[in-house]
């Protein structure tokens, strides 16, 4: 049996999407104007997927303060209102919000612990998604 319990926060920051392996004509090209060398800004809507057994006494699969608490830490904390490219986890990797997936799901998988982290879903604009999952 497993429960899943999802909860979404939000965060503003900004970012360009450049890539040092490439010449900045390339970059252009690929990234068009996401690409801007001064950068643009989204407001993320981060939804965290937590899943596991329904603990019988309390009849939740996690507590939502601890998952606040570990998000307001390890998330929202360091990214909000934040330049994703000044953030050392992507020093060497683009700042997609492929990338952000996964970031976010790392550090936060570790803070969970010991429930069970099943997604990380972000909505960058109305029309665009992303998710990251390892099962
Ligand atoms: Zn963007």
């Amino acid at each position: 049996m497993k429960a899943y319990f999802t909860r979404a926060y939000t965060i503003s920051a900004s970012h360009r999407l450049h890539t040092g392996a490439l010449s900045a004509e390339k970059n252009l090209t690929v990234f068009g104007k996401c690409n801007n060398p001064h950068g643009h800004g989204h407001n993320y809507r981060i939804e965290v997927t937590v899943g596991g057994e329904i603990d019988p006494a309390t009849g939740m699969v996690i507590n939502m303060a601890t998952l606040d608490a570990a998000v307001s830490k390890t998330v929202i904390a360091r990214f909000d209102h934040m330049n994703l490219n000044l953030d050392p986890l992507f020093a060497e990797k683009v700042s997609t919000t492929e990338n952000l997936c996964i970031a976010i799901f790392n550090l936060l998988r570790t803070a969970l612990k010991p429930a069970i982290l099943e997604k990380i879903r972000i909505e960058e604009t109305e029309n665009n998604f992303f998710e990251y999952s390892e099962s």
